[in-house]
């Protein structure tokens, strides 16, 4: 089972798909969380995308559907896998069906996290995440049992992301909707995209999810 998490930033992508990590035994895969790497590897690809992040930008699609295949590459064909924040362009959606046939690999659901947008800004500026274990904490919505150290790894080295800041996050935005919106379509036309409302609390949105993988 492969499926994608769509949904603008701060929807809640990355917290849901950590959950279907642990529940399903899937991999996810974060275009997000690999492009940071590159940059703190300082890899050509790290240097090409950093001054495009900070911005809020999209890097460019080879570079994104590159680091895709190579991943897809490392795990077993029969791996599940949740894509977090990727595709989000046409040409990516186009990539990674060419990715999926040559691996005989198959989407199954593509999960819409529809979200008030008024919202966002609110969980994307509070959100923080563990340095050593990338347990995710927002400042309101999930703070840590003991102030200061992670629930997970008991360490206490928390980062917040640069480009986490109101004004990114408004381009990010529009990004969201000039871009990764317009995809949608070529999913429905499959029959594979399902609407989830992102609003309710980290566990409602998670069952939510769930029932739609157990259809
Ligand atoms: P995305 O990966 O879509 O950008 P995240 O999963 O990182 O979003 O969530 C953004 C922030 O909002 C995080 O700090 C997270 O803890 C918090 N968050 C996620 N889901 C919810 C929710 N349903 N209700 C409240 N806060 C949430
Ligand atoms: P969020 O969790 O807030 O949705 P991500 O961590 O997915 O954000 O992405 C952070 C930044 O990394 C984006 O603003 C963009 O610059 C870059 N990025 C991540 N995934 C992609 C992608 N699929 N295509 C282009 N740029 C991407
Ligand atoms: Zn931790």
């Amino acid at each position: 089972m492969d499926i994608i998490l769509l949904g603008p930033p701060g929807a809640g992508k990355g917290t849901q798909a950590s959950r279907l990590e642990e529940e399903h035994g899937m991999v996810q895969l974060s275009t997000g969380d690999m492009l940071r790497a590159a940059v703190k590897a300082g890899t050509e690809v790290g240097l090409k995308a950093k001054a495009l992040m900070e911005a809020g930008e999209l890097v460019p699609d080879e570079v994104v559907s590159g680091i895709i295949g190579d991943k897809l590459d490392e795990l077993g064909p029969d791996q599940g896998v949740i894509f977090d924040g990727y595709p989000r362009t046409a040409a990516q959606a186009e990539s990674l069906d060419e990715i999926l046939a040559a691996r005989n690999r198959k989407l199954s659901h593509v999960i819409e996290l529809v979200v008030d947008e008024d919202a966002l800004v609110e969980r994307i500026v509070g959100r923080y995440t563990c340095g050593s274990c990338g347990e995710g904490y927002h400042d309101t919505f999930k703070k840590p049992a003991k102030e200061g150290v992670c629930d997970v790894c008991g360490k206490s080295d928390f980062k917040r992301r640069p480009d986490d800041n109101e004004e990114t996050v408004r381009t990010r935005m529009k990004e969201y909707r000039a871009k990764t919106e317009p995809i949608l379509p070529i999913y429905e036309k499959r029959g594979i995209v399902h609407k989830v409302n992102g609003m309710g609390s980290m566990a409602e949105v998670n069952d939510a999810i769930e029932a739609v993988l157990s259809l």
